[in-house]
């Protein structure tokens, strides 16, 4: 017998599903200890690179089969308190989660939606599959969640996201057959996350089945609105009943002829090692309606607002860019500037999506682009989400710490920090060349200027 306690309906259930010895089997996997995973983001560190063979020897590292940026680690080894997680260079998450966006095979130039987005597992490995390049807008319908999404695309690197805090039908008004890829990791009722997290078993019922499969399904609904023609999207939860997945998938094919499956495939915790996936993908085979393809190009606008709207961006542009000039090399994002208050953005671009100030109006955006920083009556302040996307060598000015140095913690408990004479103004600091935020040094001190909200006791 299991430690967890399951309910009778849910252990009937599973049986009835999986047949009456895959069902013991599948009760069984209860009695197994969970498993523990961290993906490498791929923006920031090279898989098989010196830095690389250190996580696996710190971590213990085991390859998961089915992502190769995926590793299972050591629970004791708790990657998740050390100064890498705090510079980006991996992203916590459970290994069959993995699976989703590698069967959604994101690719650097398209326009990309994760539609029910926090923490930001699935964005973050998609931001890596698009290389930077390309639209990737990540959406969160819980404001609190937004925040850690945002937190999470900043640390990681991430230089083409756009965070949004919307309903799925405030999205699809605004974005009809806009994306070449959407990622729709559902709310579900959590059946594959009862190891992980035992108080989930209590929420559990035959009813919240019910509720979530209904909800999914209206999701759907706005998912697939947002699809180009010909565009694909990954369907995925982290439960186990064929309501919430193969069902909906029925439901989806059946109300709309104009899509197809083209894959389903299910990870099982006493097949695999992994607390349990299932993803299925689908694709629109219709033509659409061209004249909606391109939301930037249907909208109407009054000249005036924009003007005045471009004259404030453009100020704004030439504090940054005369910062950037005495504090970057090499740093050339393409996009678009834009400017909230004094506060300055870089929109990112791709060859079907233009995003400016218009077509965000109205949508809840926690982060609209990269960061890059503030103008405060005429003196420029970068972003700590600038820091974090920048490689070291773009930096003119760099202070490099050792990562197992009580410098480098130092730095994350938001200490000043002493540096040579030599080095003035803004300077990135990096830990092992990985950046890990800015410092203002004169004197001989490197003020910190990592965001309270991020200092860590490591
Ligand atoms: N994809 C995320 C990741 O990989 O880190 C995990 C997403 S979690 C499975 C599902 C998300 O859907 C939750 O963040 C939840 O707040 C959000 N959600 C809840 N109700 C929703 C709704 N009605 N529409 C859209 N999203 C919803």
């Amino acid at each position: 017998m299991s430690d967890i306690q399951l309910p009778e309906a849910y252990r009937y259930a599973l049986t009835q599903q999986l047949g009456d010895e895959e069902g013991a089997r599948f009760l069984h996997s209860y009695n197994q200890p969970r498993t523990f995973g961290l993906r490498i983001n791929t923006l920031k560190l090279e898989l098989g690179s010196p830095v690389f063979h250190k996580l696996e020897h710190l971590f213990s590292l085991r390859a998961v089969p089915w992502c190769p940026e995926g590793f299972y680690y050591e629970e004791s080894t708790r990657p998740g308190r050390h100064l890498y997680h705090a510079a980006g260079i991996y992203y916590i998450q459970e290994p069959s989660a993995m699976s989703a966006v590698q069967l959604l095979d994101p690719q650097p130039g398209e326009t990309i939606l994760d539609l029910a987005a926090a923490p930001g597992g699935k964005s973050t490995q998609i931001a890596a599959r698009m290389q930077g390049k390309g639209v990737l807008i990540t959406n969160e319908i819980h404001p609190q969640r937004a925040k850690i999404l945002a937190e999470n695309i900043e640390r990681l690197g991430i230089r083409n996201a756009i965070v949004t805090q919307a309903t799925p039908a405030e999205l699809s008004a605004k974005f009809p057959l806009a994306f070449d890829r959407i990622m729709l990791d559902a709310p579900c009722s959590g059946e594959g996350m009862f190891r992980k997290d035992p108080a989930a078993i209590q929420e559990w019922s035959e009813a919240s089945v019910q509720f979530c499969a209904a909800r999914q399904r209206d999701i759907l609904h706005d998912a697939i609105a947002m699809l180009k023609p010909g565009g694909t999207l990954a369907y995925s939860t982290c439960t186990f009943n064929r309501q919430e997945n193969e069902e909906n998938m029925a439901y989806v094919l059946q109300t709309y002829p104009f899509m197809e499956l083209i894959r389903e495939h299910r990870i099982w915790p006493q097949q695999s090692e992994g607390e349990g996936h299932y993803v299925a993908l689908l694709r629109r085979v219709d033509e659409g309606d061209e004249m909606l393809a391109s939301p930037s190009g249907k909208r109407s606008r009054k000249a005036s607002s924009k003007q005045r709207g471009a004259n404030h961006a453009a100020m704004v542009q030439q504090e940054f860019e005369a910062w950037a000039k005495d504090h970057l090399r090499g740093f050339e994002p393409s996009g678009t500037y834009l400017s909230f208050g004094e506060a300055i953005y870089m929109l990112p671009h791709s060859r079907t999506m233009n995003p400016d100030a218009d077509l965000l109006k109205g949508l809840k955006t926690p982060r609209p682009g990269l960061k890059l920083g503030v103008a405060k009556k005429g003196r420029f302040e970068p972003d700590h989400a600038l820091a974090a996307a920048l490689k070291p060598e773009e930096a003119i000015r760099r202070f490099n710490l050792a990562s197992d140095s009580a410098d480098g913690s130092a730095y994350l408990r938001g200490e000043t920090l002493s540096v040579p004479d030599s080095i003035k103004g803004w300077t990135l600091v990096t830990a092992d060349n990985f950046p890990l935020g800015w410092g203002k040094a004169s004197g001989g001190q490197l003020k910190n200027h990592l965001p309270k909200g991020l200092r860590l006791q490591l």
